[in-house]
């Protein structure tokens, strides 16, 4: 499975993060795909589509679908380096598949900051350097391998070399690797690196509480989505610290408390989408009277391997995927309706699966 990775310096917020990511997390043992390890939290993906699908069907149970967060210990300067934990901080990091990177975006007297003071972009700075220079050890690694050959005009060796020349000269400007243009032949190279540099990444904007109602005035905010667009990456502002006490709430409980602070949605629950998606996650719907679920898959897979999640059978006997779109069975008010309207289609082998596809297997057994 598929799991994204929180990072950040001491005391930004994320075990506070992580503890609210648990706490309202998803039992393991009902996700078997899930690993069953302190540092990994499983959290439900909250979607509203699926309560529209409960009150149009009105199954016996409504299952929503489930990722990974994992905990990475706390980084320090000098991680690159191998210093104290800071090996083992890079290959858990190595193991996740996107980042998310808590910044402190809070005042509080009473935290200590790690480097004296609270400044958002320096944290950034500190973290993204140790990755770079862990990547750029990687490039030179491969360099020394590939150099030697490259002179004596091997023509392979010639077009990694310029691959991972180029890698070479953005580390070396402080640059990551995806904010890097490749072609589709140069990403075999690059993937073949492992970088850490390469894997997505978006920022948790840490606020305190008073301003997580209108985090605009906050001029750490605004320094970290200055810096992310450049970076092309997204910023979510969240207060950790209420994430905390909303996650022991039920779900009416929970509305009442956002609706007092003056919020739509929590930040942790776009928190979870916006992870779920820059890990190019997707969801589609079964929809029986036994049950409504929700099931992910990758983005780009087919019909048949997203029968596959189900059960293997169903990509093995596979024969079609009776499909509608959530909207066009919304639109119409039930599965009846939308098929009488022409909505539902019959989708083979090749089919690529979309976000809210409603979907019926027929397989063989
Ligand atoms: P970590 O070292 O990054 O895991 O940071 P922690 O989650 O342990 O948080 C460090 C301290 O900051 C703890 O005392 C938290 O209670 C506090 N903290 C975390 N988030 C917030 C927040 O949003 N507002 C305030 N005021 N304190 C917070």
């Amino acid at each position: 499975a598929l799991t994204a990775g929180i990072v950040g310096l001491p005391n930004v917020g994320k075990s506070t993060l992580f503890n609210a990511i648990t706490k309202a997390g998803a039992e393991a043992a009902n996700y078997p795909f899930c690993t069953i390890d302190p540092n990994v939290g499983i959290v439900e993906v909250p979607d509203h589509r699926l309560q529209k699908l409960t009150e149009l069907v009105k199954p016996k149970k409504t299952v929503p679908t489930a990722f990974e967060f994992t905990d990475i210990a706390g980084i320090v300067k000098g991680a690159s380096k191998g210093e104290g934990l800071g090996n083992k901080f890079l290959s858990h990091i190595r193991q996740v598949d996107a980042i998310c990177h808590v910044v402190r975006c809070f005042d509080d007297g009473n935290i200590t900051h790690v480097s004296g003071k609270v400044d958002p972009l320096d944290d950034i700075d500190t973290i993204n350097l140790e990755l770079i220079l862990a990547d750029l050890e990687s490039v030179e690694k491969r360099i020394g391998r590939v150099e030697k050959m490259a002179k004596q005009k091997d023509k392979e060796a010639m077009y990694e070399f310029e691959v991972l020349d180029k890698l070479r000269t953005a580390f070396e400007a402080d640059q990551p690797a995806r904010t890097l243009e490749f072609s589709e032949d140069q990403m075999k190279y690059v993937k073949g690196l492992h970088l850490l540099t390469s894997k997505p990444v978006l920022y948790a904007a840490n606020v305190s509480e008073d301003d997580i109602a209108d985090p605009s005035d906050n001029e750490y905010v605004q320094k970290v989505r200055q810096f992310a667009q450049e970076d092309n990456a997204e910023v979510i502002v969240v207060c950790a610290k209420i994430e905390e006490e909303i996650a022991e709430l039920d779900d009416e409980e929970k509305a009442m408390f956002l609706e007092e602070l003056g919020i739509e949605e929590s930040g942790l629950d776009l928190l979870i989408r916006a992870t779920y998606n820059l890990l190019g996650l997707a969801t589609y719907f079964t929809a029986g009277v036994q049950e409504v679920r929700a099931w992910t898959f990758i983005q780009g897979m087919k019909a048949p391997q997203c029968a596959g999640i189900i059960h293997t059978d169903f990509e093995k006997g596979f024969i079609r995927a009776e499909t509608v779109s959530y909207d066009d069975l919304l639109a119409g008010g039930s599965m009846a309706a939308a098929r009488e309207a022409g909505k539902v289609r019959l989708e083979g082998k090749e089919y690529l699966v979309k976000d809210g596809d409603v979907i019926h297997f027929r397989f063989n057994v």
